[in-house]
């Protein structure tokens, strides 16, 4: 038996065009012709399980190896094998008919990219690193002949009779001297680590000899050996492929750290398994969150029964649950196509609900099932909560729930929670209720001691996503505004009926705030003389809640806000009217005077907020000094 072909194609040589368009990463020729080999030993095991295979199974490893001589590179199975007949249907024209479809589509593409990865050749991506391919195989099938193929690129092969005599097929690579670099132990060594590491079928990797120590000789020289090496290089049963009941909070940990050596324990996880309407199993982990996080993304890897795909799931899993570590497999998920098209799929939409949904009812089970645990990992979990809240609104019906909200007394609250104890006491006249915040407790401590003496409550919102949360929550959450503190003084911040009046007459108002104007000389401030409580401050020194707002998504969202950011600050200055320190002023000798006792005051204010530095500071010290 010995037949030559062509294989029926359009095009007189594909393999320019794989080589160049289809796949970026040469080295994915190996996962391709690994998974194959697992394939088939999967086959001959399912064959024996329903009696259609009656032989001895035998030792199924699958074995890869490579000669640096002869610049090789071996993957050989003892799977089901192929007749003859079966290679020019299995590799001839079923994985041609793709190419076929693929250089169809080619010639009228505008845009290269848009069909790159479309179509996943399997076989065909050994031509990527080989000149030249062999198989030897042999089928399963009673009276079966061992067949041989070869092809070296082009469009012709050739089918002969082979010498093979066990079940199962060896894919030989005859590497071309552009790929050299895969005929080396630790570039496969690598290869095979990233995406074979967790295949079902034990996959033996070994350069075949290699030479060793063997004691010294007569003469005290080392002598060498030459031995076999082989190790398995893969764990056949990863956790996510087994029951959650059958694994230990120690297995789940164990496994996190053979993914992330470097990481710290996750916080918790969850074991995703699903097979309807799509199959997918996998565990997410939750990290402990470090403040650079976004050196924390792309963390979760995406296998495809068992082989690794990428660990490029932005399209998969919800923008926000990019923070989480872990794997995902699927099937279910179209490996070979372009981003845009995957953004399109049906299947990767439910997907992502479905991961979405499991989220949010792992937090709400933590949190139902021990508050106090919950809490303590909130300053972890928070940021996920939020940012899913801000980016998915299925995800903020589920997390107003278990949502918190701390104050600077450490005191959680849920939003409803929270709504219930501020609603007596911070209710303006205007029926809004004011839920005061800060975002830096130690620099706005005065303006918050003034809220605590009303008997207010203080929020702390002081992680890199609350601001974009503020807004949202506030836009969702009904007659209720959030103010930071430091946004106004706190009579101006919730205004009630009964707020002071300005017991100055308007002539020495005006004269006040002619006095502060020239001792602040200074157009970023705007200075409002205020009748407030007599106890508060004389001088306050705020920034306006909406123009701070605009002024910080400007400098993290850039974009049409961008102008806001371009503004110079602006402060307004109240002026305390009924204080003791404004009659004081009043009533100083001397223009001069009472100009020097308004700078103080201003001064005072500044200081207290963290905004006296450099030259202003120094002068207040001596002025002062002065004045003592
Ligand atoms: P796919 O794996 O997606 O079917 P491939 O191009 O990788 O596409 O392989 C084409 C076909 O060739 C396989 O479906 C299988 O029938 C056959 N084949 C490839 N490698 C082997 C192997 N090692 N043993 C048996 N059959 C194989
Ligand atoms: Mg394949």
């Amino acid at each position: 038996m010995q037949e030559k072909g062509t294989i029926s194609i359009h095009t007189e040589n594909i393999f320019p065009i794989i080589k160049k368009f289809l796949y970026s990463d040469h080295e994915i020729f190996l996962r391709e012709l690994v998974s194959n080999a697992v394939d088939a030993t999967q086959k001959i095991k399912r064959l024996a399980t329903l009696g259609q295979y009656a032989g001895e199974l035998g030792d199924l490893t699958v074995e890869v190896a490579f000669d640096e001589k002869k610049k090789t590179i071996s993957i050989s199975d003892k799977g089901l094998g192929m007749t003859a007949e079966e290679i020019k249907k299995y590799i001839n024209q079923i994985a041609f008919s793709g190419a076929t479809e693929f250089v169809e589509k080619f010639k009228d593409a505008k845009d290269a990219n848009e069909i790159i990865g479309k179509f996943g050749l399997g076989f065909y991506s050994a031509f990527m690193v080989a000149k030249n391919v062999e198989i030897h195989t042999l089928s399963y099938q009673e009276g079966a002949e061992p067949a041989i193929w070869t092809c070296d690129g082009s469009t012709e092969f050739e089918i002969k009779k082979g010498k093979r005599k066990s079940r199962g097929t060896e894919i030989i690579l005859y590497i071309n001297e552009d790929s050299e670099e895969f005929l080396d132990k630790w570039k496969l060594q690598g290869i095979l680590d990233k995406y074979c590491k967790f295949l079902p079928v034990p996959i033996k990797f070994g350069t075949k000899s290699q030479s060793v120590e063997d004691g010294v000789d007569d003469k005290g020289e080392k002598k060498w050996k030459s031995i076999e090496v082989d190790n398995i290089i893969n764990t056949t049963s990863p956790i996510w492929t087994k029951s959650p009941n059958d694994l230990q909070d120690e297995d789940y940990l164990a496994f996190y750290k053979g993914l992330y050596p470097m990481g710290e324990d996750p916080l918790f996880w969850i074991h995703l398994n699903v097979d309807y309407p799509f199959n997918l199993t996998g565990v997410l982990y939750f990290p402990k969150l470090k403040n650079d996080f976004e050196l924390q993304r792309n963390k979760i890897k995406l296998f495809s029964r068992q082989v690794f795909i990428t660990d490029e799931v932005k399209d998969i899993v919800p923008e926000f649950l990019m923070l989480l570590h872990g794997v995902i497999d699927s099937p279910d998920i179209p490996l070979n196509v372009s981003r845009s098209f995957l953004q399109a799929d049906g299947n990767v939409k439910k997907i992502n609900n479905y991961i979405t949904k499991k989220v949010a009812d792992k937090l709400s089970e933590l949190f139902k099932k021990d508050r106090k645990v919950y809490e303590e990992k909130w300053n972890d979990i928070g940021l996920f909560v939020k940012y899913g809240m801000i980016s998915e609104e299925k995800f903020y019906e589920k997390g107003k729930e278990f949502t918190l909200l701390k104050n600077t007394k450490d005191e959680f609250y849920t939003l409803d929670e929270y709504r219930e104890k501020v609603a007596a006491t911070q209710t303006d006249k205007n029926e809004q209720v004011i839920y005061l915040y800060a975002n830096d407790v130690k620099k706005q401590d005065s303006f918050i001691d003034s809220a605590l003496k009303k008997e207010y409550d203080v929020l702390v919102m002081d992680s890199p996503i609350d601001n974009h949360f503020i807004q949202h929550v506030e836009t969702k959450l009904e007659k209720t505004q959030l103010k930071r503190v430091d946004a106004d003084v706190i009579e101006k911040l919730i205004q009630k009926e009964a707020a002071y009046a300005n017991l100055l007459t308007e002539d020495q108002s005006k004269s006040v705030k002619e006095l502060f104007e020239k001792a602040i000389q200074n157009k970023t401030y705007t200075v409002e003389i205020e009748g407030l409580n007599p106890e508060e401050f004389p001088v306050t020194i705020t920034m306006e809640e909406w123009m701070r707002r605009m002024k910080e998504m400007a400098q993290t969202g850039g974009g049409p806000m961008s102008f806001y950011g371009s503004l110079p600050d602006s402060y307004k200055v109240a002026i305390n009217a009924n204080h003791p320190l404004v009659d004081k002023i009043l009533k100083a000798e001397g223009e001069e005077e009472q100009v020097k006792l308004a700078k103080q005051a201003f001064d005072l204010a500044l200081l207290s907020q963290g905004l006296l530095t450099g030259k202003d500071l120094t002068a207040f010290v001596k002025r002062s000094v002065e004045m003592i």
